[in-house]
């Protein structure tokens, strides 16, 4: 056996000791120390069975699997009770959706109908108002169709890419890969460079499902779902690192202001696009008057932690559900 195998298999093997019934429960309950919160990043849900190569995109059936895991160990809770309200007796647990995408409306918003669970959603208004999807679900929505695809950047100094050909993980992996190297790339040249990606890899078969945002009036619908909390994520979903501060700043307050006018909701928390953020813009939040700020750090949020820097997991797509409990139990 090569040591790649060998070391995948006691990886796996690792992976199985570690959440088995007997450890688990104690690895969670030190990792919890008896005070962390558990906040969990989701993007949005798809149908079962589609093939869409999209970290973000979680398949329904799969979430609901998750749910029901999570609720032998956690009360799931909205993002206001567990940062102000009473205490549950078991850990608690936070559902977070970032950007507003239209599997929000399609495959959420019927599960929470059924199952009641608290959620907040973090939306990007840019999308809803132009009902035009941003650049990295442009990019992904066009690198869906069968068949490899060679992306030549190297006349910008990203390289070269192979997409494809086949569905899966690797093909998800390396779309993500290519829209990393794109978030290099200076905000202003950003847009044009993923409209020369979506060029490249024509001729593009639109995905069966593909990503982008809710309508006005759908966003309206789910916003009025008891269970949901509105949020905000910027106008313009840019790394708000990346541009000058006033235009972060009016980008935030432009969604909030939006969000609120839409739902009629107070909209008094954040995430951060992309999970960008620097002291100045965690003092910008405090100045806007919001509650707390989420980044994307995959740690467990300890209730002293900064409220304009509050940790939470990732989860999508190909992602195995043990890794996951894994990093729930702070590993
Ligand atoms: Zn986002």
């Amino acid at each position: 056996m090569s040591l790649a195998p060998a070391k995948r298999l006691a990886k796996s093997a690792a992976l199985a000791l570690a959440t088995a019934p007997v450890l688990y429960p104690w690895l969670r309950r030190r990792a919890l120390g008896g005070d962390k919160i558990t906040i969990l990043c989701y993007h949005t849900l798809g149908p079962d069975g589609d093939d869409m190569d999209a970290w973000t995109v979680l398949h329904q059936g799969e979430f609901r699997r998750q749910i029901a895991l999570f609720r032998r160990d956690y009360d799931i809770v909205s993002l206001d009770q567990a940062l102000d309200g009473p205490r549950s007796s078991r850990p608690q647990l936070v559902l977070t959706f970032d950007d507003g995408d239209i599997g929000l409306y399609t495959h959420l918003l019927p599960i929470l109908r059924e199952e009641g669970l608290p959620v907040t959603v973090y939306v990007a208004t840019g999308q809803i108002a132009d009902q035009r999807p941003y650049w990295f679900d442009r990019v992904m929505n066009a690198l869906q169709g069968s068949g490899e695809r060679q992306i030549d950047l190297s006349g910008a100094g990203l390289g070269r890419w192979t997409v494809g050909p086949d569905h899966g993980p690797g093909r998800c992996a390396a779309i993500g890969a290519l829209l990393e190297a794109l978030k290099t790339v200076d905000p202003d040249r950003r847009e044009a460079m993923a409209d020369r990606v979506i060029a490249m890899a024509a001729p593009v078969t639109p995905p069966r499902t593909p990503v982008g945002p809710m309508s006005l009036v759908q966003l309206q619908e789910f916003a009025a779902h008891p269970g949901v909390t509105i949020a905000a994520h910027s106008h313009c979903h840019n790394l708000l690192d990346q541009i000058p501060l006033a235009e972060a700043a009016d980008s935030i307050a432009l969604s909030r202001k939006l969000l609120q006018d839409w739902t009629g909701q107070e909209v008094r928390h954040f995430a951060y696009p992309n999970s960008n953020h620097n002291a100045v813009l965690r003092a910008e939040m405090a100045r806007q008057g919001f509650a707390s700020a989420t980044v994307l750090d995959n740690a467990l949020t300890p209730r002293d932690q900064d409220r304009f820097a509050l940790s939470r997991l990732n989860v999508g797509r190909f992602g195995q559900i043990n890794r996951l409990r894994l990093r729930m139990a702070g590993k």
